[in-house]
């Protein structure tokens, strides 16, 4: 998979990519990655990327050109071009799944107010809110994305622990554990140290249940309503 990553920060965006697993994936060519400036395509002597937004408001709004040229240098009306946007469509696993099919992806990383809609209209295909909440930055938001898609790509993980993760079978994952067996009073469940795998899978499927009415009681209705069962035989 390539991703081009468009932002007024590259160093924030080189950092991201030269970071544990991703990195490892960069070095093993499962993925490659650009890190565009936007500063790159202006054009004026102060390489000005923001303008106050017509009608009046606060904050500062992406100006189209620089940002429209940068597009159009890594081909963005040839790939699939994203914006990270509090006013996107929600983002959840099935989403990621969709995505890490792609061969190239384009991703435009916001500031300030956002970018000029001008922009949205003519190269974004998808505009992809993160969660229900704004952060200052898109490239959070597209670390966020990049990180849910590039672990989904064959050769990264193995296919078993992409098998038992939260959200593939439709419920949270069950509690993991690991040595000591006892730490600070609290103990592994007996079960888990008891080597009957039946018996484990059989529990590990009760707890996904227990955590996922507890937290996401709106998850069982989904697949209620989907009349998939609880996501497990
Ligand atoms: N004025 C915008 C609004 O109310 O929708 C918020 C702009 S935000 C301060 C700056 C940038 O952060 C956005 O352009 C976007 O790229 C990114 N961003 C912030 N929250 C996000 C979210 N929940 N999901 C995806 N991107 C987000």
């Amino acid at each position: 998979m390539i991703l081009k990553v468009l932002s007024l920060f590259p160093g924030f965006v080189e950092s991201f990519f030269s970071t544990s697993i991703l990195a490892k994936a960069v070095e093993k060519r499962i993925l490659s990655y650009e890190n565009v400036n936007i500063r790159d395509y202006t054009t004026d002597k102060h390489r000005t990327c923001d303008d106050a937004p017509y009608g009046g408001g606060a904050g500062m709004v992406l100006k189209p050109e620089p940002l429209g040229a940068a597009l159009a240098a890594v081909g963005a009306d040839q790939f699939r071009t994203i914006y990270p946007t509090p006013g996107g469509r929600l983002f959840n696993q099935a989403y990621a799944e969709e995505l890490s099919k792609e061969e190239t992806l384009i991703f435009i990383c916001g500031r300030y107010e956002g970018i000029d809609q001008r922009i949205i209209d003519l190269y974004v295909d998808d505009e992809i809110s993160i969660g229900d909440y704004v952060l200052s930055s898109g490239e959070l938001a597209a670390f966020v994305l990049i990180d849910a898609v590039f672990r989904l790509l064959p050769g990264v993980l193995s296919s078993e622990s992409l098998e038992e993760e939260s959200y593939k079978s439709g419920l949270l994952e069950y509690p993991q554990y690991t040595r000591p067996e006892v730490y600070q009073g609290l103990r592994v469940p007996e079960i888990l140290l008891s080597g009957n795998h039946a018996l484990i899978q059989q529990w590990r499927k009760e707890q996904s249940l227990c955590k996922t009415q507890r937290y996401r009681p709106d998850l069982l209705e989904k697949l209620k309503q989907e009349g998939k069962g609880y996501g497990f035989n």
